[in-house]
């Protein structure tokens, strides 16, 4: 059916569909904003036996434009997108998980990770286990029992920035028939390849790097195989979709990934050498910086480091470490990261739902290093210190 408007229709009914017409648009550099429900075909046949998009929760052109680029980031044959991070992960278990299964867990793994496990799988008959991140995979094998079917990495773990020795684990699991799954949201997929390394699925908050611009929630999972057949099972089951907007962001974020990532390298390289030579400092939880927990797994494993670290500072009180966080003026008090803008969080709060959480000197903070000048990201940790020694010891202070 071809709508002409010349042809003089009722104009209620030219109304409807004027401006539909092919309308011979220039190629562009990036692909167009394909917005949509309904998909048209040209006959009967092709509506009912069409291999190819049929309707717009399949995805459209800037969808696939997307999972192009996904998956040539992480190496996969196949990209899925989801509306969030962890509605990426969670569908990801989903997918590859039914009752009466068990999953093993990291242990240091994104706190909603651990929540939908705890919770929604175990209201559907799925059972979780955790172990200590940096297990070696002969221990891990040792865990297994008939019903394991996943294992769950995250490397480095959220907030505690504990390495897994992926290539390791994932060997084992494929050898045991179990699959395995990662967040890479850290590497932005730029650093680490997991299924280069025998990961089944590897799953991001696009959120973060990908996006880069703290302006949308997204997540996407990347796999090949058997493990793919599965994430489209369940995709074509539970009907997940992003808008084409959103997925138009995302792709504009990859274009300037690898030159913010060389950035923030750079920048959280130098604040974290900084911040080790601070007498208010006790630990380092940066696996790219040598002499920290699990830089030798990343150095072996990973080419580069994006800007989210660990600080462990010497014992403080807490409404002194409050004091320093509230007294930053570029580091933005808030969650999330992989924007273009510094942030930082107390991070004790959540680790208390931990079962193998070390102890550590004192209290932990989380940095983003953003795109700013590193010099000024220095002199603004420089004042959070002195306001952090001033609510310590006021007195002290205030007679000097
Ligand atoms: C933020 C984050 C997520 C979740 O992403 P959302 O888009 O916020 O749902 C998952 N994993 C890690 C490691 C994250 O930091």
């Amino acid at each position: 059916m071809d709508f002409r408007t010349s042809e003089h229709f009722q104009e209620d009914t030219t109304l409807l569909h004027t401006g539909r017409t092919e309308c011979g648009l220039p190629q562009t550099v990036n692909p167009p904003i394909q917005r949509g429900s309904t998909v048209v075909v040209k006959s009967v046949d092709e509506l009912l036996h069409s291999k190819g998009v049929t309707y717009g929760r399949h995805g459209l052109a800037t969808h696939e434009a997307l999972k192009r680029a996904l998956c040539d980031l992480e190496h996969a044959e196949k990209a899925f997108v989801y509306p969030s991070g962890l509605a990426s992960l969670t569908g990801t278990m989903l997918s590859l998980l039914e009752t009466g299964d068990e999953m093993l867990m990291a242990d240091s793994v994104y706190g909603p990770t651990r929540h939908f496990a705890t919770t929604a799988c175990k209201r559907l008959g799925i059972t979780t286990r955790f172990f200590a991140p940096a297990i070696s995979a002969d221990d891990l094998k040792a865990m297994l029992s008939p019903a394991t079917k996943l294992i769950v990495l995250e490397s480095p773990g959220s907030l505690t920035f504990d390495m897994n020795d992926v290539p390791a684990i994932a060997a084992m699991a494929r050898k045991a028939g179990v699959l395995t799954m990662i967040d890479n949201t850290w590497s932005a997929g730029v650093y680490f390849k997991p299924l280069d390394h025998g990961v089944d699925v590897s799953v991001q908050a696009i959120t973060k790097y990908i996006c880069g611009h703290s302006d949308v929630l997204m997540g996407a999972a990347m796999a090949s195989g058997k493990a793919a057949e599965l994430l489209q099972r369940s995709y074509d089951e539970i009907g997940w979709t992003i808008s084409p907007d959103d997925a138009y962001q995302a792709l504009r974020g990859f274009r300037t990934l690898p030159t913010r990532l060389i950035r923030h390298q750079e920048s959280t390289l130098k604040v974290a050498k900084w911040l080790k030579s601070r007498p208010e400092v006790a630990e380092l939880l940066c696996p790219a910086l040598p002499g920290s927990r699990g830089h030798e797994i990343w150095k072996r494993d990973f080419t580069g480091t994006s800007g989210l670290f660990g600080v462990v500072l010497k014992p403080a009180p807490e409404k002194a470490v409050a004091a320093m966080l509230g007294a930053l003026k570029i580091f933005g008090l808030g969650y999330s990261w992989g924007g273009y803008e510094s942030l930082v969080i107390p991070s004790d709060p959540q680790l208390d739902v931990r079962e193998f959480q070390p102890k550590y000197a004192g209290p932990l903070i989380r940095l983003h290093v953003g795109l700013e000048n590193p010099d000024d990201l220095i002199a603004d940790l420089e004042n959070g210190f002195r306001h952090l020694a001033n609510a310590a010891a006021p007195e002290k202070v205030a007679a000097e």
